[in-house]
């Protein structure tokens, strides 16, 4: 099948949109379980990004900059860089990463029961 670049940018979309809003949601103080599940989350999302050419340069990324889990503001900020690595490789605009406080809200409303905060 041909590339179909409009269906290639919604992936992406929905698929930084759910990243970046896990991050958001990701314990302030994570337990070492909680650390594992987000570093493996990760490294699978590499390996089985449906785009093989995206997957193949997101693992790259992976290996140069380590996936960070030691809190939420380090797991969003880590997120927020290595989008910012993609947007630079494909020329568009770089995002403030001080910004990215209230950016992601899951709309569950449920903060405190989940995560303590
Ligand atoms: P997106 O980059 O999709 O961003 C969506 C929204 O997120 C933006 O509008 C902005 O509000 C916010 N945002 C932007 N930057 C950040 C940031 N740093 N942190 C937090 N929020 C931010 N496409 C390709 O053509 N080639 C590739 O190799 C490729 N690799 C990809 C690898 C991965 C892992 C992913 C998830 C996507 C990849 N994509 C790739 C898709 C590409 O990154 C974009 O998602 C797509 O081009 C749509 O771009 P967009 O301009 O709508 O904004």
């Amino acid at each position: 099948k041909l590339e179909n670049a409009t269906i290639k940018a919604e992936l992406g979309r929905a698929s930084w949109k759910l990243l970046h809003t896990m991050m958001a949601r990701f314990p302030e103080q994570p337990t070492p379980d909680d650390r594992l599940a987000l570093q493996t989350y990760i490294q699978l999302f590499a390996r089985l990004y449906p785009c093989g050419d995206c997957a193949a340069h997101f693992q790259k990324l992976l290996a140069k900059y380590p996936p960070q889990t030691s809190s939420r503001n380090a797991a969003a900020g880590w997120a927020c860089y290595v989008h910012n690595q993609v947007n630079k490789r494909l020329k568009k605009p770089e995002f403030d990463c001080n910004n990215i406080g209230d950016f992601y809200d899951c709309g569950c409303g449920d903060e405190k029961k989940n995560n303590g905060g």
